[in-house]
C-alpha cells in the first residue's frame, strides 16, 4: 500500500506503569532457600530446577530449546548434578517446549528420568496446539506482540514475561501421570503435588514440606491480574474452580515460606504469601459473582463489562491485581459466555443482516462513504479513537482497499493501543494497526508460528492417534458429500492402527483396524505423521520417505486431498 501517512501520525509510547512493570523480569536465575532456583527473564514462562541431593528436578521446561539451553547453562555454573526427572505444571507452550534441552531420548526412553505431569496434560497440549492451533496461535501473534518493532517494544514487557520468542519445539509427552494428588520422592526431595484447575485444566501445584516451599505454577499468574479470559483463545477457564484451587493452596497455611511462581519473581515471608493468595482469588470471586449478578438482571455482556469494577482495596492491590496481563473487562465477557452462553437474550442476535450488507445499508443511510470518513477523522481528532475505529470498520467491510478508511482506522488503533496497561489490548491494537496500514504481512509469521506446532522432532514424539483424531477438523465438507470411504492407516513401530472414514460431509477417526479402506499406509509414526497432520502438500506428504502403500496410492491421495491444509494463510480479523 506504500507509505502511511496518518498511520504513522503518532509516535510510540508506553504508559509509565506498565514499563515500569518490566523490572519484574530481569534475566536472572533466583535461588530460594537451600535447593530452589528459579530461572526468570530467559523467554516468556520461568524454569524452575530443584537441587536435590541425587539430582535435579526441572520443573516447566520453558517455550522452545534455546532456552531450554540457555537456562541449564547458566544452571551449570551452580551444580553439574544430573537431570533426575522433569515435571510439567501445565500444558500450555511455554511450559513445555524446551524438554529435549534437558533430557535425551535415551533417558525418556529407558524410563531413567521420569516426566511427570498431570493426567489431562498430553490432551489439553494435542486440543490446544491441534485442535484450535491454527486460529489461536494467530491470535497469539497479536497478543504477544510478536509482530511488533523495535520502536513499538521499547520498553515493553508481556505481563507474564519480558518477551515471547518462538523456535525449536522439544516436547517430548509426559511418562508418569496423575489425578488429583501424587506424593513422590525426585531427586531425593520430596514433592506433593496436587491437581489445581485454574488457568488451565491441567494445573498442578507442587508442595516441598521440606523446603516450606509452594510452587504455585500459574494459579496465581504473576505479579498481575489473572487472564480468566486470554484473549488468544483458550476452553473456558472456570472462577469457580480458579477459587477452589487457590482456596486449596491456602491450605498448606504455616507450612509455607516462599512461594515460586512459574511467573515473575518468587515471594517470600508466609504474611506476604498469604495476603497475595486471599486478594487473588477474592479479586476472581468478585469478578464473576458481579458479572452473574448483573446478568441475573438481564443486563447483556459489553453492559456488565463496563459495570463491574474491583473494590479499591483489590484494585489498588499492586502490582498483584493491576490488569497488564489479565483484565475484568475482557474477562466478563467470557465468564457470561462460559456460564450461560453467547445469547443475551435478545433474538435481533439470532439471524442478523449479514455484516457487509448491514454496512452498506447503514453508510449509504448516514450520507455516503466520505461522510462517514470525514466523520470518523472528526471523531479521532476529538479524541475518542474508539468511535473512530468503529466507523471505519463499517467502510473496510464494504471495501478492504478503502486505503483511507484503513489508514484512520489505523491511527485509531495506535491510540489505543498506546494508551492501554494490558499488553494483549496494546498488541491487538498494534499488530491490527500494522496490517491496516500495510507495513506488515501476517503470512511469512504465521508459517514461522505453525511451524512451533508442526515440528517433525515433536510429531516424532506425539502419539499417532492424537493426530488422526484432528484430521476431521479439516475436512472439506461441501465437497464430501457423496463420498464414502476409508483409509487405513498403520504405525509400524508401535503397531498401532488407526482408519479414518468419509461418511457424506463427517470424517470418522477410530483407533483400530477395517480391512475395508481403499488404501492403508504403513510407516513410522514420524512419516505417517506428516501424512495426516496437513502442513504438507498431499504430493509433498505422499513424497515423504519410510512408509509404504498397500492398495492405491491415487485413492489416498484422493482422500487426502479432501482435507484442508493448515498454515496456509493469515486469518484475516483486522479487515472484517
Ligand atoms: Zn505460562
Amino acid at each position: 500500500m506504500g507509505e502511511p501517512e496518518e498511520g504513522h501520525a503518532r509516535r510510540p509510547w508506553i504508559d509509565p506503569e506498565l514499563a515500569a512493570h518490566s523490572g519484574l523480569f530481569e534475566r536472572k536465575i533466583h535461588r530460594i532457600g537451600e535447593r530452589v532456583y528459579c530461572a526468570v527473564g530467559y523467554n516468556l514462562a520461568n524454569v524452575i530446577a530443584v537441587d536435590g541431593p541425587e539430582g535435579l528436578v526441572i520443573v516447566d521446561t520453558g517455550l522452545e530449546m534455546r532456552q531450554g539451553e540457555e537456562v541449564l547453562a547458566d544452571l551449570r555454573e551452580i551444580t553439574g548434578k544430573p537431570v533426575a526427572a522433569i515435571v510439567y505444571t501445565h500444558h500450555h507452550v511455554d511450559h513445555v517446549q524446551g524438554t529435549r534441552a534437558f533430557v535425551s531420548d535415551e533417558e525418556v526412553d529407558s524410563g531413567a528420568v521420569p516426566i511427570v505431569a498431570h493426567e489431562s496434560l498430553l490432551e489439553q497440549y494435542v486440543q490446544e496446539n491441534g485442535a484450535i492451533g491454527p486460529i489461536m496461535g494467530a491470535r497469539a501473534i497479536s497478543m504477544y506482540n510478536v509482530a511488533l518493532d523495535g520502536a513499538d517494544m521499547k520498553g515493553m514487557n508481556l505481563g507474564i514475561g519480558p518477551f515471547l520468542r518462538a523456535g525449536e519445539n522439544g516436547f517430548v509427552p509426559p511418562t508418569e501421570v496423575f489425578g488429583d494428588e501424587y506424593a513422590v520422592t525426585l531427586g531425593g526431595v520430596r514433592m506433593e503435588m496436587h491437581w489445581v484447575p485454574s488457568e488451565a485444566h491441567s494445573e498442578l501445584c507442587i508442595l516441598l514440606p521440606d523446603e516450606r516451599t509452594l510452587l504455585s505454577a500459574e494459579v496465581i499468574q504473576d505479579h498481575c491480574f489473572p487472564n480468566l479470559y486470554t484473549l488468544r483463545g483458550a476452553l473456558f477457564r472456570d472462577p469457580r474452580r480458579w477459587c477452589r484451587s487457590i482456596d486449596a493452596m491456602r491450605e498448606f497455611g504455616a507450612d509455607v515460606e516462599h512461594m515460586v511462581l512459574q511467573h515473575g519473581t518468587p515471594v517470600s515471608g508466609n504474611e506476604e504469601i498469604h495476603t497475595v493468595l486471599r486478594n487473588y482469588r477474592d479479586a476472581i470471586q468478585f469478578t464473576h459473582d458481579q458479572t452473574m449478578r448483573w446478568a441475573n438482571k438481564g443486563y447483556a455482556k459489553d453492559e456488565i463489562a463496563r459495570m463491574v469494577r474491583l473494590p479499591p482495596h483489590l484494585e489498588s492491590f499492586a502490582p498483584w491485581l493491576r490488569p497488564y496481563y489479565g483484565t475484568v473487562e475482557h474477562s466478563v465477557p467470557q465468564i457470561y459466555s462460559g456460564t450461560i452462553g453467547w445469547f443475551d437474550g435478545d433474538p435481533t442476535a439470532l439471524a442478523p443482516t449479514p455484516r457487509e450488507q448491514y454496512a452498506e445499508r447503514l453508510v449509504r443511510m448516514m450520507g455516503g462513504r466520505d461522510a462517514v470518513l470525514e466523520e470518523s477523522r472528526a471523531a479521532l481528532t476529538a479524541g475518542d479513537p474508539q468511535f473512530a475505529a468503529e466507523l471505519c470498520s463499517y467502510l473496510i467491510r464494504i471495501d478492504r482497499e478503502d486505503r483511507d478508511a484503513r489508514l484512520v482506522k489505523a491511527a485509531a488503533f495506535r491510540e489505543l493501543g498506546y494508551a492501554s496497561l494490558n499488553i494483549g489490548w496494546r498488541g491487538f491494537y498494534l499488530t491490527g494497526a500494522r496490517v491496516l496500514d500495510g507495513t506488515l504481512d501476517l503470512d511469512p509469521l504465521y508459517r514461522v508460528m505453525g511451524m512451533v506446532a508442526a515440528n517433525p522432532e515433536a510429531l516424532r514424539r506425539m502419539p499417532p492417534h492424537a493426530l488422526v483424531e484432528l484430521m476431521p477438523l479439516r475436512l472439506k465438507a461441501e465437497e464430501s458429500h457423496e463420498v464414502r470411504e476409508a483409509i487405513g492407516l498403520h504405525f509400524t513401530d508401535l503397531d498401532e492402527h488407526g482408519t479414518v472414514e468419509i461418511r457424506g460431509g463427517v470424517a470418522v477417526a477410530e483407533q483400530r483396524r477395517s480391512q475395508d479402506v481403499v488404501a492403508r499406509a504403513a510407516g513410522p509414526r514420524e512419516a505417517l505423521g506428516l501424512l495426516v497432520a496437513g502442513t504438507l502438500e498431499v504430493g509433498a506428504a505422499l513424497a515423504v520417505e519410510g512408509f509404504e502403500v498397500e492398495g492405491s496410492r491415487e485413492r489416498l491421495a484422493a482422500f487426502l486431498e479432501r482435507f484442508e491444509l493448515i498454515y496456509e494463510r493469515f486469518p484475516n480479523y483486522f479487515l472484517r
